[in-house]
């Protein structure tokens, strides 16, 4: 195999679908983010939107664009993102995830919002190869941590891993009228996650016991893709960088961080 970069794994918090269409400060900085990195051989997005009952990888060599939201306007739905797959590198993350089973998804996925509405910025050509990796929704959160961990072999491998969800994601909770705003619990949560990922990312596996973390993060979906990312740092023995911060109508966190 030739020598490949090394793609350091991130995540990104990705808010609203809204973000693939507008110009603001978040999808600038991930323009910027994209600009910055060697083009990898191919992303393995982990997308809070493809939670399901197993985990299970897009194998297909051309994925659909999934717009899986509404109440969005026209030009939302309108958004192609035709980046091709790579059967290869699905079956490599197969192999890596041994012995937890991976099953192959060759036509019910493809890339959804979480993945897309960020890719549109880091790679705005769509000249990367990108798959998805389900997240099991039955599965505690040590099980996403040790695949994480198992995952992280990938970076060597060319294949930069990107989460995509949230730290805070409460959508019982948002207030639209305050598109800058963070609450006082988000606040408070956010901080404590990033400090954690700064320092100690194993310690993320103790959050559920947080007295916030019920209002973070109602259902786990938004939050898992971040624990996949420590449990990669854990196996490479670093420590993430947070390079963007900020938060979106009280109960979004727009953190981003890379290892
Ligand atoms: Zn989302």
């Amino acid at each position: 195999m030739p020598e490949q970069n090394v793609m350091r794994p991130v995540f990104f918090g990705h808010g609203s679908p809204m973000n693939a269409i507008e110009s603001n400060r978040y999808s600038l900085a991930w323009r910027e983010y994209g600009a910055s990195i060697a083009l990898p051989r191919a992303v393995l997005a982990i997308s809070a939107h493809w939670y399901i009952g197993a985990t299970a990888v897009t194998v297909m060599a051309h994925p659909r664009t999934i717009h899986d939201f509404y109440g969005f306007p026209r030009a939302l739905f309108e958004v192609e993102y035709p980046a091709p797959g790579d059967p290869k590198v699905a079956q490599e993350v197969i192999e890596l995830a041994e012995p937890v089973w991976v099953g192959t998804d060759s036509d019910s996925w493809g890339l959804d919002h979480g993945t897309w509405s960020v890719l549109c910025h880091v790679f705005p050509q769509a000249n990367v190869p990108v798959l998805q990796l389900s997240i099991d929704a039955s599965k505690p959160m040590n099980y996403h941590f040790e695949l994480g961990r198992k995952l992280a072999a990938l970076a060597d491998m060319g294949v930069l891993v990107l989460g995509s969800g949230n730290v805070v994601h409460n959508l019982r909770r948002i207030n639209w009228s305050e598109p800058e705003a963070g609450y006082d619990w988000a606040r408070t949560f956010n901080e404590e996650v990033a400090g954690i990922m700064q320092s100690d990312p194993e310690a993320l596996l103790r959050i559920e016991s947080h007295p916030d973390f019920a209002l973070a993060s109602p259902t786990p979906d938004h939050f898992l893709p971040l624990v996949y990312l420590a449990g990669m740092a854990r196996e490479m023995g670093t420590t993430a960088t947070r390079f963007l911060d900020g938060y979106a109508y009280g109960s979004l966190s727009m953190a981003a961080f890379q290892l």
